[in-house]
C-alpha cells in the first residue's frame, strides 16, 4: 500500500557514535513532534552501524532501518561484499538500490541493478530504488525516455508479487548534493510519468500502491511543497538526514 515515507541516507558520513546520538535526536524529537501523521521513517547508515542504530530505534513503531547497497551474490568468495540476507540478518527491512552515486562511481547498469533487485527481494529487503537524469539528458528534453528506459531494464522484470515491495526514488541527478532542487513542479511531472509506466507495465492497482520519492537537496524549506503534490509520497533526503532538526522538520511536512 502506498505511505508517507521519509528514509534519510547518510552516505559514507559520521562514526558509530556520532551516529547513535543522532539517531537518539531524531527519535526524541519525532516522538515528541510527529503526532497525527502515520508517516514511516527509514534510517540509512553505513553497514558496520547498521546493527546498533537498529537496535536504538523504537520498536515496532515509524521507524525502519535500511542499508545503501547489497551485492547480487546470496554468498560466497567476494571479499568485502555484504549480501542482502547479511543485512536482513542485522535487522534492515530496506535496502537502497541504483543510487545515482553507485551507477556513477561503481559503474553499476541496469543490468547488475537487476540482479540486485532479485537478490535483495530473495532475502525478504524491501528495494528503494533510484532513477533520475543528468542535467544533460534534461537540457536534451530525453527525461522521459531515460526514465522510462531505466525503469524498464532496472526494474520492470519483477513479477506482480515482487514489484509490490518495491519503493521507487525519482532522484535528478543534479539535484542532489547541489543545493539545487527540483521544483514541486518538475517533481510532480516525473512522478506522475513513473506512475503512467507502472500502470503499462503493471496495472492501475499497482500504479497507485507505488510509494515514489523525491529526492535531491530536499530540506526543511522545500519539503511540505513538494509533499503536497499529489504523485510524491515523501523523500529520499542526503544531506538534510545528518542534521537532526533538519530531519524532523521534514518527517513533519505531510
Ligand atoms: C541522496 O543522496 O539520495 C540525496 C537526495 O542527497 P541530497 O539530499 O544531499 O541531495
Amino acid at each position: 500500500m502506498r505511505k508517507n515515507l521519509v528514509a534519510g541516507n547518510w552516505k559514507m558520513n559520521m562514526t558509530l557514535q556520532d551516529g547513535l546520538a543522532l539517531v537518539s535526536e531524531i527519535t526524541n524529537m519525532v516522538q515528541d513532534e510527529v503526532t497525527g501523521s502515520d508517516v514511516q521513517v527509514v534510517i540509512c547508515p553505513p553497514f558496520p552501524f547498521l546493527s546498533a542504530i537498529g537496535k536504538q530505534l523504537p520498536e515496532g513503531g515509524r521507524f525502519h532501518l535500511g542499508a545503501q547497497n547489497c551485492h547480487q551474490k546470496e554468498s560466497g568468495a567476494y571479499t568485502g561484499e555484504v549480501s542482502a540476507r547479511m543485512l536482513q540478518s542485522v535487522g534492515a527491512e530496506y535496502v537502497i538500490l541504483g543510487h545515482s552515486e553507485r551507477r556513477q562511481y561503481f559503474r553499476e547498469d541496469n543490468e547488475l541493478l537487476s540482479q540486485k533487485l532479485k537478490a535483495a527481494l530473495a532475502a525478504g529487503l524491501k528495494p528503494i530504488f533510484c532513477v533520475g537524469e543528468s542535467l544533460e539528458t534534461r537540457e536534451a528534453d530525453d527525461t522521459f525516455n531515460f526514465i522510462s528506459q531505466q525503469l524498464k531494464e532496472g526494474l520492470f522484470h519483477l513479477s506482480n508479487e515482487e514489484f509490490d515491495q518495491v519503493v521507487v526514488a525519482y532522484e535528478p541527478i543534479w539535484a542532489i548534493g547541489t543545493g539545487k532542487t527540483a521544483t514541486s513542479a518538475q517533481a510532480q511531472e516525473v512522478h506522475a510519468f513513473i506512475r503512467e509506466q507502472i500502470a503499462r507495465a503493471y496495472d492501475a492497482e499497482a500504479a497507485e500502491n507505488t510509494t515514489i520519492l523525491y529526492g535531491g537537496s530536499a530540506n526543511a524549506q522545500n519539503a511540505r511543497e513538494l509533499f503536497s503534490q499529489p504523485d510524491v509520497d515523501g523523500g529520499l533526503i542526503g544531506g538534510a538526514a545528518l542534521k537532526s532538526r533538519d530531519f524532523t522538520e521534514i518527517i513533519k511536512s505531510f
